[in-house]
C-alpha cells in the first residue's frame, strides 16, 4: 500500500512537534524548589547559633509592624517615580523617598515580566519557569509557600482590592476582597476607582493587619498610548493622592496604637517605550520599591539614586516584618534596611533566619553545596555569630561586642549576596539529555531522501540558508523582520526580471530553460541526488505545462503584469512604515501610532471603513452569494465592534462616551464567521460525495478562506486592517499576473507564500518578543476568560500572516489544478522549508544556552518557532485531507 504522501509529510511535522516538545522541556527546566513542598505545617525556626552558653531565643522574633499596607500599582517604571515624571506628578512620594522616613529601592523584574508570575516572585520570593508566562493569564491558586499563606496561618486578617490575578492565586486567603478583571485594556479609570471607593471605610477600620491595593490603570494606559502619554502624568497624580491618604491615615492610627506600620509601594513590572511589557529591556526591568514607615530614620538628604536589588528580596523582608517564616523556596535576601534601626541581637537573628533559609535551599537543589563561597561564607558568619552570642549574654557591653557584631553583620550580609545569586543562576540549568533526544527527532527530517530540494530556485536557496545563518545573531533574531523585508524585496525583483524577459525575449522557454539550469545546479548537490523518486512523479505534472508565455495576456494586463512587482514592492514600504518593529528602532514613529493617537481617532475611522470595503471587494468575487451576504454583514459587524469598544468612530458620533465591551457585535461576527466556514465546508463535502465538481471545490475552499479572513478583520486592531487589504492585494495581483502566467511549479509558489507570509507576520507589528503578542485579541467576544477560545484567538491573530498565507496556498493550488500531485508536492515544500529554519535554529540554541541574551532574545523566538512548527502541523493536516479528496474525485 502506497502512503499518501500528504499523509507523510504530516507525520513527518508530527515528529517535529514531538521533538520541538522534548527540547522545549528540557530548556525550561523545573525552578529551584525546596524538597519539603505542600507541607506547610510549621517546622520550628532555627533557634540562635551559640556556643557554649546556650541562647532561648528559640521563638520566631515578634512583628516588626503591626499594620502592612501593599500599594502594587501596575507597569509602574523606576522612572515614574524616581524621574523627573515623579517630581513633577507625585510631589507626596518624591518628599518621602528625600525627606521622609522612608527606604528606597530599585526593584529589578526577572523576565518574563508579566503580571502573575511577578506577584508570584514578590510573594514566594522564588524565580518561577520561563514557561509560567504561558499560564499567566489562567492563573490557578498558588501551592508554593508563600508570604500570604504564612500571614493566614498566623491568623492575619487581610484585605484586597485589585486585580483579580490575586483572588485566583490566593483563593480563600482574604477576609474582604474585591477583584477587577485586567482583560479589557481599554478602561483606565474604572478598573482603579473600583479599588480606592473601598479605601475610606477600610483606613477608618481597625479590623485587618494586611491591605494589598493592586492598581491596574497605568498598565492599561501604557498598552493603548504608550509611556510617553498625558495619561500618564494624570493616572502618576491620582496614584500620588491615594498614597498620601494611605499614609496619613496609618500615622494617625499610629498616634492611637504607638506600634509602627508599614506601607509598601511598589510595581510588578515595568513598561517598554512602546508602552507593552513581558521582556528585559531596562525600561520593562526596573520597578520603584519604596517602604515606608515611621519605625525607620528620616533622610537627612536628597537621595536621588536608590539602590538596585532583587525583586525577590521583597517576600524575605515582607516575612521578617510580619513576624512570618520566610518561605522556603526565596531566593531573596533581606533586605537590610528596613532591620537597620533595631537592636544589634535582633538584626543578627533576622540575618540568620534567612541565611538559614537560603542555605537549606541550597543543600536541596546543589549536590555540591558544601564548596559553594555562600554555604562557607554563612557557616562562617553562624560560628561567629555564636561567639557574638556568648559575650552577650556575658552581659559584654564593650567595644568588642560592638566590633565583632559589625564584622558578623557583614559576614552575613555577604553570604546572603552569594547566595542568593547562585540559586539563581541554578534556574539557568538546563536537561541537556532532553534537548539531544529533541534535536535528532527534528533534524531525521529534512535529512529524509524523499525531500525534494531541487525545485527551489538560486534566490530561494540562498535567501533560506541566508535566513539560517542570521539566526545565530542575537540582533539578526531581534531585528528578523529586516531579513523577510529584504528577502520578499529581493524576491520581488527576481520575478521582476523573469517577467521583462518573458516579455522582452519573447515566450519561446526562455524562463524555462532559465529554471531547468537551476535545477541542474541544485541536482549537483550530493546530498539531494537521491531525491529522484520524488521527481519522477514530478515530471508529468511540468511536462503537461504548455510554453510559458505572457503574449496570453491582453494588452493592457501586459503592462499590468510588467508594473505588478513595483506595486508589491509599493505595497510592502507602506506596510513597513505602518508599524515599527523588532528591538533598535521600535520606539521610532509609526503610522500606527500616528493613528492609535486619541487625536486621529477620525483619520483611523476613514482608514478602518475603508480597509473594510477593500477586503470585501477583494474576497467577495469568488464566493457563492450566500457567503458573499455573509461576508458583508460579517465587516459591518467588524466596524460596529470597533465603534462599541471606542476604538473608531461613526459619522454621526462625536465622542466615544459609552465605551462597552462590543460583546453582541463581536458575536454577531463570530457567527457569520462560523456561518461561512460551514457553508465552504459543506460545499467541500458535497463536491466530494455528490458531484466530484471540480469548481464546488475551488468554490468552498475559497469559502474557508474567506471566513478566516473575516476572522482576521476582527481580531486585527483598526489600525492594523490595512495589512490585511494588503496582504489580498500582493495575493490577488501575483495569482493573475504573475502566478498563472509565468506557470510557476507547486514548490516555487509554496515557497514564495511562506516568504510573503514571515513578512505578514511582521507587517502586523510582530516581533520575537513576547510582549508584541496582542493579548487583547483573545478576548474578543469573550465575557470572561475561557481558556481554549482565549489561547485560540490570541494564536490565530498573532500568526494570521502566516496562516492566511498559507490557506491561500491551498485554495489558489487546488484551483488552478485537479491533480493531486501539485497539492502534495507543494505540502512537502511547506514542511520542509518551515522546518529547515527550526532545526537549525534548535543546534544554534543548544550551543548558545549560556549566552548573554538566551532568556531576553533566543528563547521567546524558540517559543515563537514552536508555535509556527504547530501551525506547520495543522495545515498539513488540511494538506492530507485535501490530497486526499483530489484522489478520491
Ligand atoms: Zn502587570
Ligand atoms: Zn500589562
Amino acid at each position: 500500500m502506497r502512503l499518501g504522501s500528504g499523509t507523510f509529510a504530516a507525520c513527518c511535522v508530527a515528529i517535529e512537534v514531538i521533538g520541538v516538545a522534548l527540547f522545549l522541556r528540557g530548556f525550561f527546566p523545573a525552578p529551584v524548589r525546596s524538597s519539603s513542598r505542600t507541607e506547610h505545617q510549621a517546622e520550628p525556626p532555627a533557634p540562635e547559633p551559640s556556643t557554649g552558653a546556650s541562647s532561648n531565643w528559640t521563638k520566631l522574633p515578634p512583628p516588626l509592624f503591626s499594620k502592612v499596607v501593599i500599594m502594587l500599582i501596575d507597569a509602574l517604571r523606576d522612572d515614574f517615580v524616581f524621574g523627573s515624571k515623579g517630581v513633577k506628578f507625585m510631589p507626596y512620594t518624591t518628599y518621602l523617598v528625600e525627606k521622609g522616613a522612608s527606604h528606597s529601592f530599585v526593584a529589578e523584574a526577572k523576565p518574563p515580566t508579566v503580571t502573575m508570575p511577578r506577584i508570584k516572585a514578590l510573594m514566594t520570593g522564588s524565580l518561577p519557569g520561563f514557561i509560567d508566562v504561558v499560564r499567566n493569564l489562567n492563573s490557578p491558586a498558588l501551592l508554593e509557600d508563600n508570604v500570604i499563606t504564612q500571614a493566614k496561618a498566623a491568623g492575619k486578617r487581610m484585605i484586597f482590592y485589585g486585580d483579580e490575578t490575586w483572588v485566583k492565586l490566593f483563593p480563600q486567603h482574604f477576609v474582604e476582597y474585591d477583584g477587577t478583571t485586567s482583560f479589557f485594556v481599554s478602561d483606565y479609570t474604572e478598573v482603579d476607582d473600583n479599588v480606592t471607593r473601598h479605601l475610606d471605610k477600610v483606613l477608618k477600620r481597625g479590623d485587618w493587619d494586611v491591605l494589598i491595593l493592586h492598581y491596574l490603570g497605568l498598565d492599561h494606559i501604557g498598552h493603548i498610548s504608550g509611556p510617553g502619554s498625558p495619561l500618564i502624568g494624570h493616572k502618576l497624580s491620582e496614584m500620588d493622592s491615594i498614597l498620601m491618604k494611605i499614609h496619613t491615615s496609618l500615622l494617625s492610627e499610629e498616634r492611637e496604637n504607638l506600634s509602627p506600620n508599614l506601607l509598601v509601594l511598589c510595581g510588578d513590572h515595568g513598561m517598554s517605550e512602546t508602552g507593552s511589557h513581558g521582556a528585559s529591556s531596562m525600561e520593562e526591568v526596573n520597578t520603584p520599591l519604596i517602604l515606608i514607615s515611621s519605625a525607620f530614620e528620616r533622610k537627612p538628604g536628597d537621595i536621588r539614586h536608590p539602590k538596585h536589588v532583587q525583586q525577590t528580596d521583597l517576600a524575605a523582608t515582607l516575612a521578617i516584618g510580619l513576624g512570618l517564616p520566610i518561605p522556603e523556596n526565596s531566593v531573596g535576601s533581606l533586605l537590610f534596611p528596613s532591620i537597620e534601626g533595631r537592636p544589634v541581637r535582633e538584626q543578627l537573628r533576622f540575618l540568620h533566619l534567612n541565611a538559614v533559609q537560603l542555605s537549606k535551599l541550597l543543600q536541596e537543589n546543589v549536590p555540591s553545596y558544601k564548596k559553594e563561597p555562600g554555604f562557607e561564607q554563612f557557616k562562617m558568619a553562624e560560628r561567629l555569630h555564636g561567639n557574638w552570642i556568648r559575650l552577650y549574654l556575658e552581659e559584654n557591653t564593650s567595644e568588642v561586642l560592638f566590633n565583632l557584631g559589625t564584622k558578623v553583620r557583614r559576614q552575613y550580609l555577604d553570604a546572603l549576596r552569594t547566595l542568593s545569586l547562585s540559586l539563581s543562576r541554578q534556574v539557568a540549568q538546563y536537561d541537556i539529555y532532553s534537548m539531544l533526544v529533541g534535536t535528532v527527532m527534528v533534524l531525521e527530517n529534512p535529512a529524509h531522501p524523499n525531500s525534494r530540494w531541487s525545485e527551489l530556485d538560486v534566490v530561494i536557496l540562498l535567501g533560506t540558508m541566508g535566513h539560517v545563518l542570521s539566526l545565530g545573531a542575537s540582533s539578526f533574531i531581534e531585528e528578523e523582520h529586516q531579513t523577510w523585508y529584504f528577502l520578499v524585496n529581493t524576491l520581488c525583483l527576481a520575478l521582476c526580471h523573469e517577467i521583462y524577459r518573458n516579455c522582452f525575449l519573447g515566450d519561446d522557454c526562455e524562463p524555462r530553460r532559465c529554471s531547468h539550469g537551476e535545477r541542474g545546479f541544485v541536482n549537483t548537490a550530493p546530498a539531494l541526488q537521491d531525491g529522484s523518486i520524488g521527481r519522477d512523479e514530478l515530471e508529468p505534472h511540468r511536462a503537461s505545462k504548455s510554453p510559458t508565455s505572457l503574449n496570453t495576456l491582453r494588452g493592457w494586463e501586459k503592462w499590468m503584469a510588467m508594473a505588478s512587482p513595483w506595486v508589491i514592492l509599493t505595497c510592502c514600504r507602506l506596510l513597513r512604515s505602518l508599524n515599527q518593529t523588532g528591538v533598535q528602532w521600535a520606539h521610532r514613529p509609526d503610522l500606527g501610532h500616528w493613528l492609535t493617537s486619541s487625536d486621529h481617532k477620525a483619520e483611523l475611522s476613514v482608514l478602518a471603513a475603508l480597509s473594510l470595503i477593500m477586503i470585501f471587494a477583494l474576497v467577495q468575487r469568488r464566493c457563492s452569494l450566500t457567503s458573499k451576504v455573509a461576508m458583508a454583514l460579517g465587516l459591518l459587524g467588524v466596524y460596529c465592534y470597533r465603534a462599541a469598544i471606542g476604538n473608531v468612530l461613526f459619522p454621526w458620533q462625536r465622542d466615544s462616551k459609552d465605551i462597552s465591551k462590543g460583546l453582541i457585535e463581536a458575536r454577531f461576527v463570530h457567527v457569520f464567521v462560523l456561518g461561512i466556514l460551514f457553508t465552504g465546508t459543506k460545499d467541500l463535502l458535497k463536491s466530494q460525495v455528490i458531484a466530484a465538481d471540480f469548481t464546488i471545490k475551488t468554490v468552498g475552499l475559497w469559502e474557508i478562506y474567506s471566513g478566516l479572513v473575516l476572522l482576521a478583520a476582527l481580531l486585527f486592531r483598526p489600525h492594523n486592517l490595512p495589512v490585511l487589504v494588503f496582504s489580498l492585494l500582493i495575493q490577488t495581483i501575483m495569482t493573475k499576473f504573475i502566478w498563472k502566467p509565468l506557470r510557476h511549479d507547486a514548490a516555487e509558489i509554496a515557497v514564495m507564500h511562506y516568504w510573503f507570509g514571515q513578512a505578514f507576520f511582521y507587517f502586523q507589528g510582530n516581533s520575537n518578543n513576547i510582549a508584541t503578542v496582542d493579548i487583547s485579541a483573545g478576548f474578543v467576544g469573550l465575557d470572561t476568560y475561557v481558556e481554549v477560545p482565549a489561547v485560540f484567538l490570541t494564536a490565530f491573530a498573532t500568526f494570521a500572516g502566516p496562516v492566511l498565507w498559507a490557506s491561500h496556498l491551498v485554495s489558489f493550488l487546488s484551483s488552478e489544478t485537479s491533480s493531486g500531485s501539485a497539492l502534495s508536492h507543494a505540502c512537502f515544500c511547506y514542511a520542509l522549508i518551515c522546518s529547515f529554519p527550526v532545526s537549525a535554529y534548535i543546534i544554534l540554541v543548544t550551543s548558545l544556552r549560556y549566552h548573554l541574551f538566551i532568556w531576553s532574545v533566543f528563547s521567546p523566538k524558540l517559543l515563537y518557532e514552536g508555535m509556527h512548527i504547530l501551525i506547520t502541523a495543522a495545515i498539513c493536516v488540511f494538506f492530507t485531507a485535501m490530497d486526499q479528496t483530489n484522489t478520491k474525485s
